[in-house]
């Protein structure tokens, strides 16, 4: 690889000299500020730079569901945030979705609002599980449409897709799905138009302060500077930020070859910690972290027995029992989790030129517009 140094004159001064924004990571969140800083300031130079040859965290990983989060998930958060906490989350994740679907097209990124449906086993847990929900039912619906506007978004829904062992499912009406790899096309498109720049396959290695408020950006091609950083790496950011409550957490996912007669919706099945979908004729199933919590803490793109075998076994035993499926596909990708399911955005640095936009967890579909609108907010209530 070339070293900047051995760049031509054209190459730096197009790229490197002069830049106003750089922006590490072109996931959804590093897509959705450079969009909105260039429509508020179509002058600056913004570069987005990213360390794989195509975006390499979870943003073109991810199964593509719309979601703001099931009853029971809201449930939970209710146990450990005050009511205004979790109806402003909620919020942000729809407003992210009502911008990313303004902003792509809901037919260009295939978005159906399918509604999502909770599945509850036959476990006592779950039976429980389920009963809380429904005794929650309207508090949990004013939830929602404060949030959202929607109305009686969770309701009790029956078992017509043939799923065994299951003993209860509640339909959650806003939630759909959208094919990601046609977001995260539609982003970068959006983004070149707009004259936002990118160089994929170069890594941040670190940062650091330098004259004139300027920031010192260290790669392994070389060094260069910028006015503004934003660090958008989400769960790759522990060697970037160790001191912030962040931890990446490794998700895997199966997709099987087509099947005939395939229901379609979105579903979240075990407190969420497994989900499926359909993909035209596909089943796209993902989850399972809860068997491996700590082999999971993990950056390496692998995927695991333990973790493949359980997602298999959901499919046999409870989706689609009696059938023959064969699996096409598998890979995995990486979030940023942390104590709290609220996303980080914040300068922080002295001199307000850093920026991290971080800790999206499972929910950056629907959030990660939301996000690049704060961060764009932020650098404008900075500079006026
Ligand atoms: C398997 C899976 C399924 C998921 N399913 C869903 C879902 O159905 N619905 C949903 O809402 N969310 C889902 N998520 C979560 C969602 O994908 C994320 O919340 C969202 O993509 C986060 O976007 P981001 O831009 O913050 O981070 P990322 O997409 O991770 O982007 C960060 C980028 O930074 C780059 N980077 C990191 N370090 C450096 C460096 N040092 N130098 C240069 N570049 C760097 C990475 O390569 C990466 O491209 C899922 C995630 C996974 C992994």
């Amino acid at each position: 690889m070339l070293r900047y140094s051995q760049l031509s004159f054209w190459e730096k001064d197009s790229y490197f000299n002069d830049l106003d924004i750089l922006i590490i990571g072109a996931g959804i969140v590093g897509y959705s500020a450079a969009i909105e800083l260039k429509d508020k300031y179509p002058d600056k130079k913004i570069l987005i730079l990213e360390r794989g040859y195509l975006p390499t965290g979870a943003s073109t990983k991810n199964a593509g569901f719309t979601c703001f989060g099931s009853g029971s998930e809201i449930l939970d958060d209710l146990e450990d945030q005050e009511q205004d906490k979790v109806v402003d989350l909620i919020r942000q994740r729809y407003e992210g979705l009502q911008i990313l679907l303004n902003r792509c097209g809901k037919d260009s990124i295939d978005f159906i609002q399918t509604g999502s449906f909770e599945i509850f086993k036959n476990s006592d847990e779950d039976v429980d599980m389920f009963e809380n929900v429904m005794d929650n039912q309207r508090r949990l619906n004013d939830i929602i449409e404060e949030a959202t506007g929607i109305k009686n978004n969770y309701t009790k829904s029956s078992n017509t897709f043939g799923f065994d062992n299951v003993s209860n499912i509640v339909k959650n009406y806003g939630e759909g799905q959208i094919d990601t790899g046609k977001m995260m096309l539609k982003l970068h498109q959006i983004a070149v138009q707009k004259g936002v720049l990118t160089l994929f396959g170069t890594s941040l290695e670190s940062f650091e302060d330098f004259e004139n408020d300027l920031v010192k950006i260290n790669t392994e091609n070389g060094a260069f500077l910028t006015k503004e950083l934003i660090v958008a790496t989400n769960g790759l950011s522990q060697s970037l930020l160790p001191d912030i409550d962040l931890k990446p957490a490794r998700a895997q996912v199966l997709i099987t070859k087509p099947i005939p007669d395939l229901f379609n919706g979105t579903f979240h099945y075990d407190r969420g910690y497994y989900y499926f979908r359909n993909v035209g004729n596909r089943l796209l199933i993902g989850g399972g972290r809860n068997l491996a919590f700590e082999e999971e803490t993990t950056t390496d793109f692998e995927n695991t027995a333990i973790i493949t075998n359980s997602l298999k076994k959901l499919i046999n035993d409870v989706i689609l029992p009696n059938k023959k499926i064969e699996i096409e596909q598998q890979w995995s990708g990486i979030m940023g989790v942390g104590k709290s399911r609220n996303p980080i955005v914040r300068y922080i640095s002295e001199k307000r030129n850093v920026m991290v936009a971080i800790r999206l967890g499972g929910m950056g579909v629907a959030l990660g517009s939301r996000i690049g609108q704060q961060i764009a907010t932020l650098f404008e209530k900075k500079n006026s």
